[in-house]
């Protein structure tokens, strides 16, 4: 068995352990095959291992492999998104990570209906409220997801955060649960279901799986170093 797979299906039985232990179903928490800047053959070795969903976050990047792969995998994309990339991104993904701004939610809404396409969208929140790393404050969320909720061509899904990656792990722990919260109360003043949270890499998945994630984004720990 080639390590590439040998690492994966290790992260998914340490993703299925702790499910167990929160007493949650491991089918609901997908691990996101994170690909950026390894090649079209690593993807190509998962991909006859069964697995579908890749992530990456160059949208140049990503046209070209999924012009070298097979049609059926489902693409998400991760990186922050340049307005002048995004009909490139919603011809490619079926999931957008990474929308934090009202301009970019309103491009992809118009573009895919240019295109006619219908993908799922997450809000990248900054939990910390630190603007810096991207992700919108928490104080703004209820705006975007309103705005996102009247969007015609965009499939509001849920919410994705990454943790500062020098956070310790109880400090971590809290922004997840945060976002988890977040969620639940969006969730409620939208009357609307938001199954996604897309919370965890491979240094905290983990913890993010205890705190609420149902979708991990792991690069480092399946395909190694970058
Ligand atoms: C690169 C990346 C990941 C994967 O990170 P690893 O630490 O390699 O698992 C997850 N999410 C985003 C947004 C990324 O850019």
């Amino acid at each position: 068995m080639s390590s590439i797979i040998e690492r994966y299906e290790a992260i998914r039985s340490r993703i299925n352990t702790v499910a167990a232990e929160e007493k949650r179903s491991p089918e609901e928490i997908l691990l996101l095959a994170v690909s950026k800047t390894f090649p079209v053959s690593a993807i190509a070795e998962l991909y006859a291992h069964g697995v579908r969903n890749f992530g990456e976050n160059r949208a140049a990047e990503l046209c070209e492999k999924a012009a070298a792969l097979p049609a059926d995998i489902c693409w998400h994309f991760i990186g922050q998104l340049q307005s002048n990339k995004v009909r490139k991104v919603v011809q490619t993904c079926q999931v957008i990570h990474s929308v934090d701004s009202s301009e970019l939610l309103e491009r992809i809404d118009r573009i895919a209906g240019e295109e006619n396409k219908h993908p799922a969208i997450l809000l990248e929140v900054s939990v910390s409220g630190e603007e810096s790393k991207g992700g919108i404050p928490p104080e703004k969320l209820h705006d975007l997801c309103l705005r996102a909720a009247a969007c015609s061509h965009v499939d509001l899904k849920g919410f994705m955060t990454m943790a500062p990656l020098d956070a310790d792990e109880v400090y971590t722990a809290a922004l997840f649960e945060k976002l988890t919260l977040l969620r639940d109360e969006e969730s409620r003043l939208l009357q609307k279901d938001l199954p996604v949270l897309s919370m965890g890499m491979s240094g905290d998945f983990e913890t993010a799986i205890r705190h609420g994630s149902t979708l991990v984004r792991v690069g480092t720990a399946i395909f190694g170093v970058r």
